[in-house]
């Protein structure tokens, strides 16, 4: 409360009841006066920012904060009685690099000094912002001791129903308790009530997730949920893999709510919405004392749909649970900056979130969790953890401080005020300097890995325009001023962490594009029968692919070849891995869906939709342990569902110098309708290797620099025809999943294998291009006029074997005044062959040679005007890579391929070498006309023969 009278001002509020003197420089006094209410502090708070102005908008006495200056200070007819919006007003963790404000030294994180850290002064930034003092509250993982506790005298209370197995594995990322088991509820509910009764803790941590008058009853952090079968019977295969445990979970917590709540009416249960219970269980109701904390991720928020998608979810929470007391965890320490991310710094997305959040009954704030890191002292960890980037974090974390404080604070007002109170004369620059950060995530889409981080979003182009900003900024500020001094911090925390990265990201091997990996899956015929599946005859017929490179990118120890062959029921895979030392070879792992990741085993990643929002993995160890697990990598926190399976078949080899797997994966485990000729999958091979110490152990056919568990790395496999003898690579299957979209319109570039070259992307993502059904057939189609100026868009990159190689595409233009073109460069750059369709002539089709252009017209191919607007027509592209030479053809419609050149022609550029082939489909833009479209279909890359 504050109010005026004519002789006097009062500050008051609910305090605690007994205060000694606080000394206000001692860390220790303030914290100890601080943990019990603090109103009359708020009090002084809210007047001090509300009616003055001062801001406390980082934790630094110096340059952190904004106070106006005068003689006097006048402060009439104020009644004030106020209290911040949301109850639960929760940070992670506690202390702040206060001395420095920024960190950018990711590589070497013992540089982060425990010196930097103020407690006294991290302690006050809370306090003054009023975000300290809030009500008591936690939702987190809470049988973590169980364990230690229970692990001997109850084995049948955890997943694993074994102590000896439970201590082989890790406890809280590898084993549940079994949440069904007879005893283990009662058990919870009675240490939740000695909790309540404030007894002493049972055993040691068992309320160690329990604060105020919330106690925490959450699984451990994993997804591998019990499956014995009295829990199996409880989670629903229907919802999907963020709420198949839904029931399961909830339904427990639910239970010993009901318990508790009939001894302490007033005690609450709190549980994380998260991982495979992140969406609500439909149809149930929950008790009034179950307190539901949902997990959120501000960073997915330029995806509209998936914004929408939490609110339908919370407000079922509330509306159809009927939960009365819900709240979120908030990571705002996403996306990774430790690992050299591009920021998400979005202000209004929080005042959106929020707004939206009020609007749901029930919202009660939650937790802030941001970028922490260990603290050091020299070169000595110190155990400690503290807030490495104010600088980072500010505009996440400040404005979402603000607006749990009031809801209702205008951000557009509030951050003018920013710039303007804490930038001076470089308000106006510093103001460009965020909106550009901000706008460049929201409307590209955001990024997930270092590809779209520096290669879509941290372009040259794009930390040259913020630069300037700040040289701007800079400029505007005189030299000594506080204000100039604030530019140079933001430059210091930002714009080098941003042009630090950059750095690093060109020097890296990720920024090379390396090509996913492309297969063809060969037919077995009627060779693979159920009983001798295991023959080599199922595979005769199929190309042999081999990793080349571990995930550093540095060339395999030791090869690993495998082949793909499929038949009606079954995707057979034979993989064989050479290895000197047979004899130390690890295999620990005995028993299936356990593990072997840490044995010579081999994985196997299998995403038929291609979208890569859930894929299978598996992983078979030399004494043919299988783990098969179904993943769903962009659930919140996902890991593994290990209670899926799939039935696999495995049966290995070990020989005197090589290992050898042979698998046959049942296709109805993983789709509902099996693949038929040219569907893809996306599908990857590993290899984990440790029998030679000191080797790299981990390798990948598809390139996963990022780790295996990567799905936008998974290579694309072919579904090849008995005819096609495995020979087709790559066939683009504009029919599959990976392209559908509510809308009936996605993307192409991004999806499948598709992107743009590097030098393009730079200019921001082309978005000319966008698969369209078209009568019941779905296709490639280009609006011209917004396409590249100078370059052919989309590519692909396909790995072929040396031989020779055909590459061929459908076309069809609206207008002629494009040109259709097909251009084949090998992965040093150079050119292999460039063929296309003349702008404004429908008959005549060029093969570039230097200096030397080849034309062909109704005299050579006899096709008349074969490549009028609205007819389909065929490029084609026939490369022998031994020879060094191309021969172009042409067709109409489906018609037969024409032959453009008798002779072949020589390979546009000498230089050209390998077989990694980089394919460029389409038309740059020549100039702005109606009509000007292009579709594209049936592209198809064959090997044709093999060189020996
Ligand atoms: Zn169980």
């Amino acid at each position: 409360m504050i109010k005026t009278f004519p002789d006097a001002l009062l500050l008051m509020g609910h305090d605690g009841q007994d205060f000694s003197t606080v000394r206000y420089d001692d860390y220790g006094s303030i914290y100890a006066a601080a943990t019990k209410p603090i109103g009359t502090c708020y009090a002084a708070h809210t007047l001090l920012e509300n009616t003055l102005g001062v801001r406390w908008y980082y934790p630094s006495e110096e340059v952190g904060q904004v106070a106006p200056t005068s003689a006097h200070v006048v402060v009439k007819n104020l009644n004030i009685r106020r209290r911040p919006d949301a109850p639960v007003r929760s940070i992670y963790p506690l202390f702040i690099n206060t001395e420095r404000l920024y960190f950018t030294e990711w590589d070497q994180p013992q540089k982060f000094q425990s010196s930097w850290v103020n407690a006294r002064t991290s302690l006050l930034y809370w306090i003054r912002n009023r975000f300290w003092g809030g009500m008591r509250h936690n939702a987190n993982h809470s049988f973590s001791y169980y364990d230690r506790a229970f692990g001997q005298s109850h084995p049948e209370w955890f997943s694993s129903k074994s102590y000896v197995r439970m201590k082989q594995l890790n406890y809280q990322t590898e084993v549940q308790p079994c949440l069904t088991a007879p005893g283990f509820a009662d058990q919870v509910v009675q240490i939740a009530r000695d909790y309540f009764d404030g007894k002493p803790e049972p055993f040691p941590g068992a309320y160690r997730s329990a604060t105020g008058h919330f106690f925490s009853v959450m699984p451990n952090d994993n997804t591998n949920m019990c499956g014995c079968p009295e829990c199996r019977a409880q989670y629903r295969k229907d919802v999907g893999p963020d709420g198949n445990a839904g029931h399961y979970v909830w339904g427990f917590v639910n239970r010993v709510a009901r318990e508790v709540k009939k001894t302490h009416p007033r005690a609450m249960i709190s549980n994380c919405a998260y991982f495979n219970y992140t969406s609500p269980p439909h149809g149930m109701i929950f008790e009034s004392n179950v307190a539901v904390e949902f997990c959120k991720f501000y960073t997915e928020y330029s995806n509209r749909n998936y914004q929408e998608r939490d609110y339908r979810r919370i407000a079922e929470y509330a509306h159809q649970n009927n939960v009365e007391f819900f709240t979120t965890w908030e990571y705002l320490l996403k996306p990774h900056i430790t690992e050299w991310a591009f920021p998400c710094l979005a202000p209004h997305v929080h005042a959106d979130d929020v707004r939206r959040l009020h609007d749901i009954d029930g919202f009660r704030g939650g937790k802030l969790q941001f970028l922490y890191m260990g603290t050091y002292a020299g070169d000595k960890a110190t155990g400690g953890v503290a807030q490495v980037s104010p600088v980072l974090d500010f505009m996440n974390l400040y404005w979402r401080m603000k607006l749990y404080d009031d809801a209702t604070l205008d951000i557009e007002q509030a951050l003018d005020e920013y710039y303007r109170a804490f930038f001076g004369p470089g308000s106006e620059d510093m103001k460009a300097f965020y909106t550009a950060i901000e706008d460049r995530w929201m409307t590209l889409g955001g990024g997930h890995d270092s590809r779209t981080w520096w290669g879509k979003l941290g372009t040259p182009e794009f930390l040259k325009e913020v630069g300037g900003h700040i040289d701007e900024a800079r400029q505007a500020t005189a030299a000594g001023t506080i204000y100039r001094k604030r530019v140079e911090l933001i430059d210091a925390g930002i714009l080098q962490h941003l042009l630090k990265a950059r750095v690093r990201y060109e020097k890296s091997a990720i920024s090379e594009l390396v090509p996913l990996g492309t297969a063809g899956v060969a037919h077995a015929g009627t060779a693979a029968s159920r009983d001798d599946w295991a023959d080599d005859a199922t595979w005769a017929d199929a190309p042999v692919n081999e990793i080349q490179k571990t995930l550093n990118n540095e060339p395999v120890s030791q090869k690993t070849v495998f082949k793909l062959a499929w038949g009606e029921e079954h995707l057979y895979v034979y993989a064989r891995c050479l290895e000197p030392n047979v004899s130390q070879m690890k295999a620990d792992t005995l028993d299936n869906d356990v593990g072997g990741f840490s044995d010579d085993s081999i994985e196997l990643f299998v995403d038929p939709s291609g979208k890569g929002e859930t894929y299978y993995q598996f992983c078979i160890n030399s004494r043919g342990a299988v783990y098969d697990a179904l993943e769903n990598p962009t659930a919140i926190g996902a890991t593994a569902t290990v209670s899926w399976d799939s039935d696999i078949k495995v049966q290995t080899t070990i020989g005197k110098d090589a290992w050898e797997l042979r698998a046959a994966l049942p296709l109805a485990s993983l789709v509902k309708q099996p693949p038929r000729p040219g569907s893809t999958w996306r599908f990857n091979l590993c290899r984990n290797r440790f029998a030679e110490p000191g080797k790299p152990p981990y390798s990948a056919w598809s390139p996963t620099p990022a780790g295996f568990r990567d799905p936008r790395r998974f290579g694309i496999i072919t579904f090849n025809a008995t005819e096609d003898h495995g020979r087709t690579v790559w066939n683009c299957d504009f029919e599959s999943t990976a392209f559908e979209s509510q809308s009936g319109e996605s993307p192409l570039i991004g999806r499948d294998g598709w992107y743009e070259n590097t030098a393009y992307a730079n200019r921001g993502w082309d978005r000319s291009w966008k698969v369209v059904d078209r009568g019941g057939n779905r296709l490639a189609a280009c609006d011209i006029n917004s396409t590249c100026p100078s370059d052919v868009v989309p590519m692909y990159a396909v790995q072929v074997s040396p031989g020779v190689v055909s590459v061929e595409v459908d076309f069809r233009r609206l207008a002629t005044h494009n040109q259709p073109a097909l251009a084949v460069t090998a992965a040093n750059g150079k050119r292999i062959g460039y063929l296309y369709g003349w702008a404004g002539r429908s008959d005549l089709v060029a093969i570039e040679q230097p200096g030397d252009r080849q034309n062909y017209g109704h005299a050579q191919h006899g096709l008349r005007e074969f490549s009028k607007p609205d007819q389909w027509f065929g490029l084609k592209l026939v490369i022998d890579t031994a020879q060094r030479n191309i021969t172009g053809f042409v067709r109409s419609g489906r018609g037969e391929w024409v032959a453009l050149n008798n002779e072949p022609l020589p390979y546009y550029n000498p230089e050209a070498d390998g077989t990694p082939l980089f394919l460029s489909f389409g038309t740059y833009k020549q100039k702005t006309i109606d009509n000007n479209v292009l579709e594209m279909d049936n592209i198809r890359v064959i090997q044709l023969s093999r060189d020996e």
